[in-house]
């Protein structure tokens, strides 16, 4: 047996380290080992991998990324829980790096060296769409991102045309990369359990994203077109040009944006700057 399945348990650590989760922080842990194996495996394959983890708390996934080989660089916010990353660094054989920070505002490229490495994470709640984002459409890509979402936020990022949480996140998310839902976990798996179900995204991007200035048109015209998602485009559009931008990109401006597929997205979002060039 290696150092690192000799740990205690999860929760005995938490005990030991007198750690109570902090709502403020979005803290909902996983303690079940069988589960957090499954979402590295979901990751993989990982052995001799670099993998960046946000938020590891008291490192039940970040155990299971070690376990499956990763070379792991952790940004965590809470400085409580440096003492039991500590331990686990310690039997990590030099492949934990830890670094407390807040992942909003870190530099990934220059904490992992620079190349395209895995992020793997159960995201804080309160700030897992801004970091969606940020790796989507930032200048840092990852090589793939493995991601636990309430359920709902889950949705919203694979929704299709037509369906109820297809918006503005979906259009970003598959314009970027490819995404699927790749596992559920119940309230009940976390500890304190959330109110809300959640559920693993795997995305992986895309090697063609579009441009700058046109992810950026394609935010703008999404943004409009969802705000007043019941109106036709000739009306939601009307800032970005109306029915004359809608008839340059060839999509009937009595159409509303919930029945839009991406790639009618992207040329509105090619007309658009188009438009601006002109
Ligand atoms: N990975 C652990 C697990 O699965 O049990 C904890 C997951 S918990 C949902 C989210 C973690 O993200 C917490 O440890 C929290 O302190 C951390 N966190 C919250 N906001 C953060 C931020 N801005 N930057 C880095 N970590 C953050």
């Amino acid at each position: 047996m290696s150092a690192l399945t000799d740990l205690p348990p999860l929760r005995q650590s938490l005990e030991a380290h007198g750690l109570m989760a902090d709502k403020g922080l979005g803290q909902h842990f996983l303690l079940d080992l069988n589960i957090t194996r499954k979402i590295a495996r979901l990751a993989g394959p990982l052995d001799g991998v670099k993998v960046l983890e946000i938020g590891p708390g008291p490192g039940g996934l970040t155990r299971a990324l070690l376990e499956a080989g990763a070379h792991l660089t952790v940004v965590e916010k809470d400085a409580r829980f440096l003492p039991v990353l500590n331990e686990l660094a310690q039997v990590s054989e030099g492949r934990l790096s830890i670094q407390m920070a807040d992942a909003l505002k870190v530099d990934e490229a220059a904490l992992t060296g620079g190349e395209p490495v895995a992020i793997v994470s159960n995201l804080p709640y309160n700030i897992g769409t801004a970091l969606l984002i940020k790796w989507l459409t930032g200048p840092y890509r990852p090589a793939s991102m493995t991601l636990m979402f309430q359920k709902e936020v889950a949705q919203r990022i694979v929704a299709r045309p037509g369906d109820d949480a297809y918006g503005r996140l979906a259009v970003i998310a598959q314009a970027t990369a490819q995404a699927r839902i790749v596992m559920e976990a119940p309230a009940r798996a976390f500890t304190p359990p959330p109110k809300v179900d959640s559920a693993v995204v795997r995305l992986d991007p895309l090697p063609d994203r579009p441009t700058e200035p046109l992810l950026s048109a394609l935010e703008r015209v999404s943004q409009a077109a969802f705000g007043q998602r019941r109106k036709m485009l000739r009306s939601s559009l009307k800032s970005l040009g109306g029915a004359e931008l809608c008839e340059t990109a060839g999509i009937d401006p009595a159409r509303r944006a919930e029945t839009l597929a991406l790639d009618e997205f992207m040329s509105l979002a090619a007309a658009v700057l188009r438009d601006e060039a002109d």
